[in-house]
């Protein structure tokens, strides 16, 4: 994830978590979902009273357009009524699921005796005998007292109950007398059995279904949802973006512990016969002081002998390929704990394990001896040959002291002829 990515990620995280407070704690203030049921066009109203079925209470219009009415309850029936439906589609009947509503808004004016306002949905309802939905329909009623309609508009569905004339009138189950807007017919105005004799006079404003476009523990849901997805998401991603940096990174650090070792060898070693320079020797003499083992060793300092001549006489190139030959020669007479580096020139340096004085002598002998002996790049033997002086380190080990004293017996070596070994006497 490079840091463009990140940044842009942390703004939407920032954006989804300020979106998810104002969800949170807005929840109510959040636009609602309305379905308008009237006044609408299409909304047909059906009044009717006890008069049609031999009784006097009577529905007339005051004002048919503004929707106020009045009935008036008179004796003559035991089951008086009169009421106003609205009716959501007329011929055929097309029901309207109120069920995604929570409540209904009702914009209503009574004026009258009653006690009780009834609001009812009739929902369709299948029966087994032929009978015509309006009359049939589930009937889920809810009674208000009139001074209810001045304070609030709000009715909740969940606040219906199916009316007990309906299930006995229809022999209804037990099982479907839970109340049920899903296929509403019609909603209608009236009062409840026994009702008030007299005048009752109603205008109607409004009435819409309203609800919400998402329930609370949905949008709980669906936000925990996100936000798990979202952070278990962030720490996949970071994960894997981990693992392939460390992945990066412990190449290019093993590139640079590679490169590095190249550089130390490189810096140690002499470019020509691929022995220890000076460097290099320092180093080993160093770990051998700090391991408490150079005093076991003795040193030989190496010159050989007439070089220059070997140069002039046969040139250049000859003589780098005798200091090749050279440096291999000598290796081939020292032990694996024997340290070999060129010191410079046609100069060599061999720190060797050294326990006794007689060693000293085998070994500086064997040296010089295999020097001699050795055929070089023209064929010729005895062709070179070199002087060696050698001294012990002391105890305390002292390289810089053991190098003069070394030194100085291969001046004294050079001045007796050449081609010898000289141990330094103390
Ligand atoms: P001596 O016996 O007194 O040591 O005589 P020498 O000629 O060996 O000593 P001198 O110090 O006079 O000469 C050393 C020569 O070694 C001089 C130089 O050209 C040669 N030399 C030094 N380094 C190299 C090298 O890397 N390659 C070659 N081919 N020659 C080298
Ligand atoms: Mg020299
Ligand atoms: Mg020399």
């Amino acid at each position: 994830m490079n840091k463009f990515t990140l940044t842009l990620f942390s703004k939407f995280k920032l954006l989804a978590f300020i979106i998810t407070i104002i969800l949170v704690i807005f929840y109510d203030h959040l636009p609602k979902k309305k379905l308008q049921l009237h006044p609408k066009p299409t909304t047909f109203l059906e009044s009717t009273a006890d008069s049609v079925a031999g009784g006097s209470s009577t529905f007339s219009w005051i004002n048919e357009k503004k929707h106020h009415w009045v009935c008036e309850y008179r004796d003559g029936v035991l089951y008086t009524f009169c009421s106003l439906s609205l009716i959501f589609s007329n011929r055929p009947l097309q029901p309207v699921d109120l069920s995604g509503y929570s409540h209904l808004e009702i914009d209503l004016d009574y004026k009258g005796t009653a006690n009780y306002l009834r609001i009812f949905v009739r929902n369709k309802y299948d029966h087994e005998t032929k009978v015509s939905q309006l009359e049939g329909g589930k009937f889920n009623a809810v009674l208000r007292k009139p001074q209810f309609f001045d304070m609030s508009t709000h009715i909740y569905f969940d606040e219906f109950r199916v009316a007990d004339w309906w299930i006995a009138e229809f022999n209804v189950p037990p099982s479907e007398i839970t109340p049920d807007v899903s296929k509403a017919i019609s909603i209608g105005i009236d009062l409840p059995h026994p009702a008030p004799l007299g005048k009752h006079e109603y205008k109607l404003y409004s009435l819409n279904a309203v609800g919400v476009y998402i329930q609370k523990e949905s949008l709980y849901f669906g936000i925990i949802l996100f936000w798990t997805i979202l952070l278990l998401g962030e720490m996949a991603f970071k994960f894997i973006h981990l693992r392939n940096n460390s992945a990066k990174y412990s190449k290019m650090l093993s590139n640079m512990t590679e490169q590095s070792a190249q550089y130390k060898e490189k810096a140690e070693t002499d470019k020509l016969t691929r022995v220890l320079n000076r460097e290099g020797l320092s180093q080993i003499v160093s770990s051998l002081e700090d391991k408490g083992l150079l005093q076991q060793y003795s040193l030989m300092v190496l010159d050989l002998d007439h070089f220059k001549i070997i140069n002039d006489e046969h040139g250049h190139m000859v003589g780098d390929s005798v200091l090749q030959d050279v440096a291999k020669v000598i290796t081939s007479c020292m032990r694996s704990y024997d340290i070999l580096a060129r010191w410079g020139g046609e100069e060599f340096v061999v720190l060797f394990h050294c326990m006794n004085d007689q060693t000293m002598v085998t070994f500086s002998e064997k040296v010089r001896n295999a020097i001699q002996s050795a055929t070089y790049c023209n064929g010729q033997q005895g062709f070179v040959t070199a002087s060696l002086g050698v001294s012990k380190l002391g105890n305390p080990p002292d390289f810089d002291l053991a190098f003069q004293k070394a030194d100085k017996a291969v001046y004294k070596a050079k001045e007796l002829g050449r081609n010898r070994c000289i141990i330094y006497d103390e």
